[in-house]
């Protein structure tokens, strides 16, 4: 079995998912299970409507419904041409999905209020939505294909808003609901994102969840590949908008993948198709514009012959740095530094120390207010905003000599401000100034790609 997961792009017009259809025709012989993300853009409405219904801003959520509506009217008109009759269930499921989706609303804009549960139901509409479009499509083009109500097989814990998928339980309605369907010939097609929990309350996954179900699928059913359809060809060593002739990696290691999502190169969240991966399930990225490109494959083994991977950014950093006597004898001294970013959930991305002084950096900065007021209550504190990070990713760095000289060789007139090397043996970490990032991650791609 073959877990297929399209993305929002990949379903977001007829176009795309008469498209998609074709894909999974060739595909038909290793017998697929399709799971599908809503339409592009739909959660998104879905989300802003929850937030206009809470502020009893009714013309602005009939806005978001009516915006919905016919994003989803349009694609079915333009999808099948004819056959009214066959059609009318789709329309009838649609337009009472959508008519329940308005209800809600309104239950919130009386209410004016909203909580996690109650956004999650509402935004598990988009992908029971649209991945009932896709079974009518697939069924419309001869590809036998039966719809799977989502919640029916991923159950979830109750932490609404990013659901854990309970994979002892998946694994057991897997095997009750889509094996049957694969062993009788037919294309199971679910949507992702959404779940159930145990006590039969519709959840999420979290934004970008749909891989998260893809993983979980795959795993549940034992695949011998996941893939995750989407609008670019694969991993690449940078960003196109820096880098436009950046290449597409034809293999990477789910622990590079990991380092590159976290340094901004995101195509997806590493951390959803990891327990796939470690179970030796591969994970292919494919671009569903250009379905005969290879892709890029994510295994527990990383490529030999390629030892740099990607340069990897973020900008808008913020770099903290903590300096006070202290730090040289007391003890306990870094935990209560670290407690201060605990308290206030902000998540610390790169930290270098010496004897006195404490560097880190921070890509979320709603909490900076108070963590500096907390800070100062035992140490000096210095904020300097503006700040980008580069990542140089790849294998076995403390093995290669050379690398460093050729890296600052690259970054001759750069300002450094932080280095970190060596915690995870697969990547090179800098912090530069935010004016200096782009001709940094250009003369480095040079030295490390071009020149190579
Ligand atoms: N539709 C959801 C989102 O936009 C889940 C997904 O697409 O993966 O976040
Ligand atoms: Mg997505």
């Amino acid at each position: 079995m073959l877990v297929m997961k399209y993305g929002g792009t990949s379903v977001g017009s007829a176009q795309r998912i008469g498209d998609l259809t074709k894909i999974v025709a060739s595909y038909h012989d290793k017998d697929p299970i399709v799971v599908v993300s809503a339409m592009s853009g739909v959660t998104n409405l879905l989300v802003e409507a929850c937030e206009k219904a809470r502020t009893a801003d009714y013309n602005a959520f009939y806005r978001c419904v009516d915006e919905i509506t016919q994003k989803h009217l349009q694609c079915i008109e333009n999808l099948f041409d004819g056959h009214p009759e066959q059609l009318k269930p789709l329309y009838e499921y649609v337009l009472s999905h959508i008519k329940e989706i308005r209800n809600l609303l309104e239950g919130i804009a009386i209410l004016k209020e909203l909580t996690p549960r109650t956004s999650d139901l509402i935004n598990s509409y988009g992908e029971r939505i649209s991945s009932m479009v896709v079974t009518y499509a697939l069924n419309s083009r001869g590809i036998p294909a039966q719809h799977v109500d989502a919640r029916d097989v991923v159950i979830t814990d109750n932490e609404f808003g990013s659901a854990k998928p309970l994979q002892d339980k998946i694994n057991t309605k897997a095997a009750e609901i889509l094996v049957p369907i694969v062993k009788s010939g037919k294309v199971p097609v679910m949507g992702g994102y959404v779940g159930r929990t145990q006590d039969g309350i519709t959840s999420t996954l979290g934004r970008g969840g749909s891989d998260y179900t893809a993983a979980v699928i795959g795993l549940a059913v034992n695949a011998t590949e996941i893939q995750i359809w989407t609008d670019v060809d694969g991993i690449l060593t940078c960003d196109p908008r820096l880098i436009p002739h950046a290449k597409v990696l034809s293999k990477v290691s789910f622990n590079e993948a990991s380092e590159m999502a976290f340094f901004g190169a995101k195509v997806l969240h590493p951390s959803t198709i990891k327990p796939a991966v470690e179970n030796n399930i591969p994970v292919k990225i494919l671009n569903s514009f250009n379905p005969s490109f290879p892709g890029t494959l994510i295994t527990n083994e990383t490529d030999a012959t390629q030892t740099i991977k990607a340069i990897a950014f973020k900008r808008k950093v913020t770099v903290l740095s903590i300096s006070s006597p202290k730090l040289l004898f007391g003890y306990g001294y870094m935990s209560k530094l670290f407690s201060v970013f605990e308290k206030y959930k902000t998540s610390i991305d790169l930290v270098a120390t010496s004897e006195v002084s404490v560097s880190m950096s921070l890509d979320s900065t709603d909490q900076i207010g108070n963590i500096v007021s907390d800070l100062s209550q035992f140490a000096d504190v210095k904020v300097e905003n503006e700040l980008a990070i580069i990542s140089v990713v790849g294998m076995n760095f403390s093995r290669q000599s050379g690398l460093a000289s050729k890296i600052f060789s690259a970054l001759q007139t750069v300002n450094i401000k932080m280095i970190s090397f060596g915690a995870s043996d697969i990547n090179f970490t800098l912090v530069v100034d935010m004016k200096e990032l782009d001709g940094a991650v250009k003369n480095l791609h040079r030295v490390l790609f071009d020149e190579a």
